[in-house]
């Protein structure tokens, strides 16, 4: 049983925002070595339209294609009924809902409103359980956006119990661009919880795109929070910040917190060479740190 678990998106986030579009054949070595390596919540593809976001065109394929290996649960992203459609028919096991703070961010990304968004979530998320399948809806710019700048802590909070009245399984607040700092991270877990209590679980998503990424993992983790994404690598980029770095790196995060005597389930040993495959089919160094640095003692 892990203390803190992690949710695996280098698939999914990570190579969603890669230059570099690996073929099927790789996301599926890829995805055969998060599994092995004891991941066992793995965000594998996306369902938005293939038209959008070219690097997922072939979710279908590789939902075919995944190790199925109890205990393992997959995850598609999902952005619309269509979207769910296409989720449920693939096999995934779970679906994860896009929900964007920022009104300006919704209606560049997803073409609609926050508010429109947030009811097609719940409308989905209801169809989604009635399929037996968990329910995450991930709050996206919730730190901050590249548009409209600060992000109200009360339209969060306010999403957040909205998700939560809705029937979600999971609501994750999500960095989208890595601006977000742990005082804030502290702020709206604790206020979340303060209107939820326990009744739904919490996750975040960070990216360390200002090299906050790790102390935002931490301060989630000191407000009870007990599920975190990462990417292996540390890969995915920033489509806001050209030269950013990705997600919070799968490596560094289980070096940390094992280290400070909390157990993942992730074992270093066989996830840190999974760097450099990524480094070899990318074709530049990968964010990470530990895989270069090498384990201690
Ligand atoms: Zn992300």
């Amino acid at each position: 049983m892990a203390d803190v678990s992690v949710v695996e998106v280098s698939p999914r986030d990570g190579l969603q925002n890669e230059k570099t579009l690996l073929p099927t054949a790789a996301k599926l070595d890829l995805i055969s070595r998060l599994v092995n390596a004891g991941a066992t919540r793995i965000e594998a593809v996306s369902f938005a339209h293939p038209r959008l976001v070219p690097a997922m065109a072939d979710a279908e394929a590789v939902m075919a294609g995944v190790p199925r290996v109890p205990g393992v649960s997959y995850a598609g992203l999902v952005l619309n009924r269509r979207g769910l459609d296409r989720a449920v028919a693939s096999g995934v096991d779970e679906v994860n809902f896009v929900v964007c703070v920022s009104d300006t961010f919704s209606r560049r990304n997803q073409n609609m409103s926050t508010g429109d968004s947030m009811r097609s979530a719940i409308e989905v998320v209801a169809a989604a359980r009635e399929r037996g399948l968990f329910t995450t809806i991930t709050l996206a710019t919730a730190f901050g956006c590249p548009f409209e700048g600060e992000i109200d802590p009360a339209a969060v909070i306010a999403l957040a119990v909205e998700a939560y009245r809705g029937g979600v399984d999971e609501i994750a607040l999500a960095d989208t661009v890595g601006v977000g700092v742990p005082t804030q991270v502290r702020h709206l877990v604790e206020a979340i919880r303060a209107e939820t209590g326990d009744h739904v679980a919490l996750r975040c998503h960070f990216h360390n795109t200002r090299n906050t990424g790790f102390a935002n993992a931490l301060a989630a983790v000191d407000a009870g929070v007990t599920v975190l994404d990462a990417s292996a690598g540390g890969i995915g980029g920033c489509p806001f910040a050209p030269a950013a770095t990705g997600n919070i790196a799968t490596d560094d995060l289980v070096y940390l917190l094992e280290r400070m005597g909390m157990r993942t389930g992730i074992e270093l040993g066989t996830l840190l060479p999974t760097a450099q495959f990524l480094t070899e089919r990318l074709g530049y160094q990968v964010p990470a740190l530990l895989p270069r640095a090498g384990r201690f003692p």
